[in-house]
């Protein structure tokens, strides 16, 4: 598991400036999740916290250690991408090992690792088969099998459910608060949803044009928004 911490960090695209000083601590274990309209900073974000994005100014502790000019591969987290990023010509089994194919991990570990995954999953039946083979949700969950296998110390999701139907999108839902609590690991979650938001974070985190508006418990939020736009997007009664 990993404390993330950010420290004043802005990003620059050429001269325009869409993430405008944002600190933030991220404790150990927590389940925080990013929202915010369209456009407000939310990915880029995430993306500067895995490394996939460079940090303007400001800097990116992990476990307390300046990572902010770590590659992706040195930070120990993992970004979970939408399903649609699987692999078609490969299984199941051979998505989910891939990446440790890939870093030279032996075949039996690649096997422990890979079985462990989609045990904790359930995808333990269709390891053979292709994406095209699976439901929506079973393809998402080898999205997330894909991550599991690295043991990353936290896990980065960008709207991880968007492509799915309203109700596959409460059983993932369901699915990834339980992997919370199985692997006890941070989760950084970025969501349009307010629903997602309200059910599965520990803190929710407000952005509103590069700036964090609030941060706070999905109750706090709803019973004290600091201003109006967190009172229409959380939809409490203010
Ligand atoms: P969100 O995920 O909240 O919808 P993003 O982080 O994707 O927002 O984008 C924030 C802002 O940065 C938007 O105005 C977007 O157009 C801009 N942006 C994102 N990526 C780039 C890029 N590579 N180059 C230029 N502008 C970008
Ligand atoms: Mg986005």
């Amino acid at each position: 598991m990993s404390s993330i911490e950010l420290r004043a960090v802005e990003k620059w695209f050429g001269d325009v400036q869409v993430i405008k000083g944002v600190d933030l601590a991220i404790e150990e274990g927590e389940f925080i999740i990013f929202v915010g309209p369209s456009g407000c900073g939310k990915s880029t974000l995430l993306r500067m916290i895995a490394g996939l994005e460079e940090t303007s100014r400001g800097q990116v502790l992990i476990d307390g250690r300046d990572a902010t000019a770590e590659a992706p591969s040195q930070r120990g987290l993992t970004m979970v991408f939408q399903s649609y990023a699987l692999y078609p010509h490969m299984s199941v089994r051979e998505n989910m090992g891939f990446s440790l194919k890939a870093a030279g991990v032996a075949k039996s570990e690649i096997v422990e690792k890979v079985d462990r995954a989609a045990d904790v999953l359930k995808l333990g039946d269709y390891l053979d088969r292709r994406p095209k083979d699976l439901s929506g949700g079973q393809r998402q969950r080898v999205a997330i099998g894909r991550s599991i296998v690295r043991d990353p110390t936290a896990f980065l999701f960008d709207e991880p459910l968007s492509n799915l139907d309203a109700a596959l999108r409460v059983e993932m839902r369901y699915e990834i608060a339980k992997l919370h609590r199985s692997l006890q690991a941070t989760m950084i979650y970025v969501t349009h949803d307010q629903v997602e938001a309200m059910t599965l974070a520990d803190r929710i985190v407000v952005l509103e044009a590069g700036r964090i508006a609030q941060i706070g418990s999905p109750r706090e939020l709803y019973e004290r928004p600091a201003n109006l736009f967190v009172a229409q997007f959380i939809g409490s009664p203010k």
